[in-house]
């Protein structure tokens, strides 16, 4: 039996990025990009004004009044030397012209329509926003492999990129596997359920950037999963429910092995999800996961989703930890690491966490309601109030915030 880490650790390894794509830059969003971008100039490109307001040259300001002699808004830049003693009105964003280095806004005037009084003092350059001051020519502004966000988009924007390279987002095929499938829209029939693996792990692909591919469903049979494998191998990654197990009709790892694939059959040492099978076949990663609906979304979690991250060019592949207070005791009665289902909030600056109750791998409700994973070690007895470890699963968390603490 393997801990979670060293399969992880094991997995990871074998994954390499794929190739890159050019897109248009806002296409870039929630990409990551294999290459420096620098800066081909300063911005702000010149000093420019920060308020509506009036330029003029501080050193020499005698008294506080100045006489106003032009207008210069925003797009236009003035060449011609302001006289001392004079003021331009300047607009928001218009270049500072030649001759000034200071500027008052309008509110801090008293305005005749010929000449202004300063009302209040103003420091010598108050109120320019300097050339430069945000990026200077040749900053690498962002480096390779940085996840573009709005802000990055707008930047690049800024530095007038219009297309660029990112790591392209990796199709992933999705197996489902099972004589006792039927897909979603058939009428139930004894003996049969309904496969929702196949969506539950689509959604989980498409929410980590990728592209997923759905392959159907494998029949019980050594050549049925065969064929489906191979079609699967069209796609960058292969992941497959069900049939990994020891049981009669469990021919995935039988099959994959058939085609060539050396399989890596690990008893992760976790629940839920314990059978866990990782090939490189044909040089494409195959994941086999567990078929019940909770073990197949957690395993994803845990292995599928930093694979995919790692391929798509991300650096970051993990989902964040946190500290959290029980709610309510718990414990694991197990001698395998126990991921509960948990609901996260936080209250006085504390992540609180309480389970969703009946932990049974098979009930995906279980899921649902909860936007975490509880970390309970073999045997741990936690009481209320306890610290435990928990994985934020809700894309809210990433970032460390959270709604409404009602925990
Ligand atoms: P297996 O690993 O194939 O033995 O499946 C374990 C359990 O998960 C069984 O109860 C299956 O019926 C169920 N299961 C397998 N595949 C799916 C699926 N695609 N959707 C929903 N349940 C499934
Ligand atoms: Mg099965």
């Amino acid at each position: 039996m393997v801990s979670i880490e060293e399969a992880q650790r094991t997995i990871l390894e074998h994954i390499t990025p794929l190739e890159t794509e050019k897109v248009s830059v806002f296409q870039g969003l929630n990409r990551v990009t294999p290459e420096d971008h620098i800066a081909p100039w300063d911005i702000p490109p010149a000093d420019n004004s920060a308020m509506d307001g009036y330029a003029f040259s501080h050193a020499d300001l005698t008294g506080n009044s100045l006489r106003v002699t032009g207008f210069l808004p925003a797009g236009e830049a003035r060449t011609v030397p302001v006289p001392p003693s004079e003021a331009v009105k300047i607009m928001t964003g218009a270049p500072v012209p030649p001759g000034c280095d200071t500027v008052v806004p309008i509110e801090d005037v008293e305005d005749d329509g010929e000449c202004i009084r300063l009302t209040s003092t103003v420091k010598a350059r108050a109120h320019i926003r300097e050339r430069g001051e945000d990026i200077r020519q040749g900053d690498v502004v962002i480096p390779a492999g940085a996840l573009l966000r709005p802000q990055e988009i707008g930047m690049l924007s800024a530095m007038g990129t219009t297309s660029l390279a990112v790591f392209r987002r990796a199709r992933v095929a999705i197996l489902a596997t099972g004589d006792e499938l039927l897909e979603p829209g058939a009428t139930p029939a004894p003996g049969k359920i309904i496969n929702s693996n196949s969506y539950s792990l689509a959604a989980q692909v498409l929410d980590a950037g990728g592209d997923p591919v759905l392959l159907g469903i494998a029949p019980d049979t050594l050549d049925a999963t065969c064929d489906k494998i191979r079609a699967g191998l069209n796609a960058d990654i292969l992941v497959i429910t069900g049939g990994v197990s020891v049981g009669d009709r469990d021919f995935v790892k039988m099959a994959i092995e058939k085609l060539g694939g050396n399989v890596t059959f690990w008893k992760v040492n976790m629940k839920p999800g314990k059978p866990l099978a990782f090939a490189m076949l044909e040089e494409k990663p195959v994941f086999a996961l567990p078929g019940n609906p909770v073990a197949a979304m957690v395993s994803f979690e845990l292995f599928v989703r930093p694979s995919l991250l790692k391929a798509m060019g991300h650096r970051r592949v993990f989902r964040p930890k946190v500290k959290a207070l029980l709610q309510e005791p718990a414990s694991n009665k197990g001698k395998r690491p126990h991921l509960v289902r948990g609901i996260v909030a936080t209250r006085d600056d504390r992540y609180h966490v309480s389970t969703t109750g009946n932990q049974s791998s098979g009930r995906l409700s279980s899921l649902i309601q909860g936007n975490g994973l509880i970390r309970l070690s073999p045997e741990a007895r936690h009481a209320l109030g306890d610290e435990v470890e928990v994985l934020l699963l809700d894309r809210a968390f990433e970032l460390g915030c959270i709604g409404d603490g009602a925990a």
